[in-house]
């Protein structure tokens, strides 16, 4: 029932939203096992569950979260659903999409080095005021630390994006990284 709307989510234009109930298509990506099903499910539900795999089949949720100035940010939460491989080969998953998450697990740094792969992929195919944030997933297995905060935040930096370390488990930064919202163009035109 939601394949309809997908038409409707690009927000890079918003004359046509209402600049106070912003609609925002959200694209996961990463590496699979990094934790995009769980992060999304801490989000949405508060819950973590390792075996939220077939729960997140559907891949798509949503969830609606208020800003201060009372603005509400509508998220449609795309998650590949372990179809990785053919959602970096589909820029259709990238389309309308006014917000990337990318994610690696900082224990992998083959995931950080897939996550670098998925931001070339964005730039490529993605909106060009699409709001893209890393995300170092995982950040309670600070003992099996394989990649460095400060290597993220200096890849972060030089390709304009917002970075962050979560964990899925203990809930920990998972709802600072959704504030993301905030960084949407039309809300920075918006409350100007
Ligand atoms: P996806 O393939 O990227 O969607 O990854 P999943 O969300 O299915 O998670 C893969 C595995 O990582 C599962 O076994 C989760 O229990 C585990 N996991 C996810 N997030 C975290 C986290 O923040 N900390 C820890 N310790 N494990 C996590």
């Amino acid at each position: 029932k939601n394949a309809g709307q997908s038409t409707s989510l690009n927000t890079e234009h918003s004359a046509a939203n209402d600049p106070k109930n912003l609609r925002v298509k959200l694209v996961l990506l990463g590496d699979s096992g990094v934790g995009k099903s769980c992060i999304v499910l801490r989000f949405v539900r508060g819950q973590f569950d390792p075996t939220s795999k077939v729960t997140v089949g559907a891949s798509f949720l949503s969830q609606t979260i208020a800003l201060q100035d009372s603005t509400t940010v509508k998220f449609e939460i795309w998650d590949t659903a372990g179809q990785e491989r053919y959602a970096a080969l589909a820029p259709l998953y990238y389309r309308g999409a006014a917000v990337a998450v990318v994610v690696y697990d900082i224990t992998s740094p083959d995931s950080f080095l897939k996550a670098q792969y998925w931001v070339k992929e964005l730039q490529k195919h993605g909106s060009p005021d699409i709001v893209m944030a890393l995300v170092g997933n995982k950040a309670d297995l600070h003992e099996n630390r394989r990649v460095l905060a400060e290597e993220a935040v200096d890849y972060a930096e030089k390709n304009g994006m917002f970075f962050i370390e979560t964990s899925a488990k203990t809930a920990d930064n998972i709802n600072q990284l959704f504030e993301i919202a905030k960084r949407l163009p039309q809300r920075q035109s918006s409350s100007s």
